[in-house]
């Protein structure tokens, strides 16, 4: 049987950038992802008529440099996402197109929201990102939820409700499911919060020509399909011939064994769970991915004929606090034919859509469509709907959060080798935790940690 250098579990970002990173470094390598397509959380949705959409991760930010470079060296073009216009808030029953980032509210709800969140800014800054249990005060920010943080330093119900809206829309979860202290350890990961909800110079400034999933094909490419086993779900890792970093492992799939000397997982973090340890992973450990779960979407792409939200002088980006969509964005692809709105229904608004059948909650996102937009949003000629709720090796999206008190007990565990095993996934990822870039980070730092060691 081939002895692997390293055998890496999951083909999302994280686990193609460590077998690229290795392939770089001319260690044999194999890749084994359980579906049968690469990009994991990052899937493009290829239509016959030459139209796509991006039904995960799709935007880039300014401050990602890995991101980039990977574009740049497959020659994949990014363009700036469309956000000339007005935005829209929908907000106690009324639709209000507003200018720039302040949205319209009253004096008094705007100058508490303003300090609410010069205040989390300052705090974020002080967070020890490598050991956010090293931060000032971590214990007692890890134990209060970001809603508890929020309660105590705003007393306007605009404001409490506007983190709520920025808290869902980001992690997918309630601000009463994780701590103050992640919420902080997150925004200045992507460099800060401001950047996390801003599309212009934001989080959101850039899409992918083609669909965010074609760098991840290319990269796909480069490794060689023989590199890349799909259709591949790891079952059992079998570390009990020599628990030393020299040892060998043996990687169990729905297929066959194959055996190396080390492993990379980049699997969203509960999906390890599901696998099979001999000997099995430290308890700690365990705990920690118990109390890590993923966050809830749906996202909604509307494709129309024409932008008619811009002939109104609109950008397409919008938001609703008290709505059944939080966010929407104009995600149409440069130069091209159609035009996109795409809308995500986010955390326990996420949770109430799934109890509905596809064609009512269509019905339920094109009413809310409409109330951004008139009624001219409830005819696309394609409306897609999609959520990684339900896939059987995601779980939930966009990313896993780890419940209160979780990163001052068990963080430590959570990059700490086992034996032969290394963790990766954007999950474990100092900067740009949750992103792309994130995940990028983490299999080029996984990758890292295999290429220091004894060959
Ligand atoms: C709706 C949505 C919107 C998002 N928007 C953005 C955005 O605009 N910008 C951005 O940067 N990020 C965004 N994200 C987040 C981004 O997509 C993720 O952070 C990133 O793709 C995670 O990459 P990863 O490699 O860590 O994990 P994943 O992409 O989850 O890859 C893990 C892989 O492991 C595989 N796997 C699981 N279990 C096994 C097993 N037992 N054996 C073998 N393989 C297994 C899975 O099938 C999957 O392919 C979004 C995510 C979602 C869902």
């Amino acid at each position: 049987m081939t002895l692997y250098d390293c055998i890496i579990v999951g083909a999302g970002y994280a686990g193609l950038s460590a077998a690229k990173a290795l392939k770089e470094a001319n260690r044999t390598f194999l890749v084994l992802e359980a579906r049968d397509r690469v990009g994991g959380r990052v899937i493009t949705q290829r239509h016959d008529d030459g139209t796509y959409v991006d039904l995960g991760g799709s935007y880039l930010g300014k401050e990602q440099p890995r991101m980039y470079a990977f574009a740049k060296e497959f020659s994949v073009e990014t363009f700036d996402a469309s956000t000339a216009g007005k935005k829209i808030l929908v907000y106690r029953d009324k639709q209000t197109p507003y200018k720039g980032l302040v949205p319209p509210l009253a004096i008094w709800e705007l100058l508490d929201m303003h300090f609410l969140i010069k205040r989390f800014e300052k705090i974020a800054k002080t967070v020890n990102l490598d050991e956010p249990w090293k931060t000032d005060n971590a214990i007692y920010l890890d134990n209060i939820t970001l809603a508890e943080w929020a309660n105590q330093h705003c007393w306007t119900k605009a404001a409490r409700e506007m983190m709520s809206l920025a808290a869902e829309t980001i992690w997918g979860a309630r601000m009463t499911e994780f701590s103050a202290l992640h919420a902080f350890f997150y925004a200045k990961a992507g460099v800060d919060l401001t950047t996390l909800l801003t599309s212009k110079n934001g989080a959101q400034d850039q899409l992918i020509k083609g669909g965010a999933q074609t760098i991840a094909d290319k990269i796909h490419a480069h490794l060689g399909d023989d590199a890349v086993h799909l259709s591949e779900p790891v079952l059992k890792i079998d570390q009990s011939s020599g628990e030393t970093a020299d040892g060998v492992v043996t990687v169990t799939t729905a297929k066959t064994s194959y055996q190396a000397r080390h492993i990379i997982i980049a699997i969203p973090p509960p999906q390890v769970l599901r696998i099979s340890f001999n000997p099995s992973l430290p308890h700690p450990r365990r705990c920690l991915l118990q109390h890590m779960p993923m966050g809830s979407y749906w996202k909604y792409l509307a494709c129309y004929r024409n932008s008619f939200w811009r002939d109104s002088g609109l950008s397409g980006e919008a938001a609703s606090p008290d709505g059944l969509i939080s966010v929407v964005f104009d995600a149409s692809p440069k130069g091209s034919e159609y035009s996109v709105l795409m809308a995500f229904v986010v955390g326990e608004n996420a949770r109430a859509l799934s109890s509905q059948d596809s064609d009512k909650r269509k019905e339920m996102v094109l009413s809310a469509l409409a109330a951004f937009y008139g009624d001219e949003a409830k005819n696309p000629f394609r409306l897609v709907e999609h959520t990684m709720m339900d896939e059987e090796y995601i779980g939930g999206c966009p990313v896993g959060t780890p419940a209160p008190g979780m990163w001052t007990t068990l963080g430590p565990w959570l990059r700490k080798p086992f034996y032969g095993v290394h963790w990766a996934g954007t999950e474990t990822s100092s900067v740009w935790s949750g992103y792309m870039e994130g995940a990028v980070c983490s299999g080029q730092r996984a990758a890292r940690e295999i290429l220091s060691l004894k060959k």
